[in-house]
């Protein structure tokens, strides 16, 4: 279906928490086709709470997650599984799975969701490696690979059903800086040569002001939006707490 103003992702009045708590208060935007859209806010104000929302694993209390203009949590059937297929994600502490294989990881997507022949995977799989620079890697088991290495390697996994959209949570938490320098490139390059939308939840500045073409801001307090817009336009932006987050220089300055 084609789309107005190019969102592949709507959010639309969204409010969503946990039993009787309420972590994310109405909240409205959108995700444009081919950008990296960053989602921030500090520790607790509900960034994962936010994606696991957007890709159908909770229920929304009200409001919609439109992906393609297909309301997530209603889809049913064939129509789900459509949706479901047009993105990947990669969870916060979501890990490999330690007894397989590299190759073996990545083909389990495939071998969930799909009904090709063995062989065909295998391609695949050894092709998603290759695209995160790990070939050579196939047989490896992930506790012996440094974690930027397993980083990638659950970006290649995620990416195993050719997907439009990567979820990311936190992809670069516990990387070094060089690590998460590389791991950004990556994003970029995933982004440019595929043509991938990403939503990435983190607060490395580092990786905002490298890669990130929008961002949306969380605030614990209100449990709103507080800010969103390019991360070079928010450095002025009248709320404190948000400039500080983006130039705490500045904040250092002033006190
Ligand atoms: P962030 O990812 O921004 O650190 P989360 O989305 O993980 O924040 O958490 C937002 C709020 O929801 C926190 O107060 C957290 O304690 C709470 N929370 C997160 N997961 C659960 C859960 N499974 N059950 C109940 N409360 C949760
Ligand atoms: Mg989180």
């Amino acid at each position: 279906m084609s789309d107005r103003n190019g969102a592949i992702i709507r959010v639309e009045h969204l409010t969503a928490g946990y039993e009787d708590a309420v972590v994310l208060n109405d909240l409205t935007f959108e995700v444009y086709r081919g950008e990296i859209f960053f989602i921030l806010g500090g520790s607790g104000s509900g960034k994962s709470t936010l994606m696991k929302n957007m890709v159908g694993l909770y229920r929304p209390a009200t409001g919609v997650v439109l992906i393609d203009e297909r309301d997530i949590a209603a889809a049913e059937g064939d129509d789900r599984l459509d949706t479901l297929r047009l993105f990947g994600v990669m969870y916060q502490n979501g890990a490999l799975f330690g007894s397989m294989t590299l190759l073996e990881n990545i083909r389990l997507p495939l071998e969930e969701w799909t009904d090709l022949p063995s062989e065909a995977m295998e391609v695949i799989a050894r092709m998603k490696l290759q695209l995160v620079g790990l070939t050579g890697f196939e047989h490896h088991m992930p506790s012996e690979l440094s974690g930027g290495m397993q980083k990638r390697a659950a970006l290649a996994r995620a990416m195993a059903l050719d997907p439009q959209i990567l979820f990311l949570d936190e992809p670069t938490s516990g990387l070094d800086p060089v690590l998460s320098a590389d791991l950004d490139r990556l994003i970029l390059r995933l982004s440019k040569t595929l043509g991938i939308t990403f939503v990435v939840v983190s607060h490395a500045l580092s990786s905002i002001y490298s890669i990130a073409d929008r961002v949306i801001m969380l605030d614990t307090d209100t449990k709103k939006i507080i800010a969103e817009g390019r991360p070079q336009e928010l450095r002025g932006h009248s709320n404190e707490a948000v400039r500080n987050f983006l130039d705490p220089q500045s904040a250092d300055q002033t006190g």
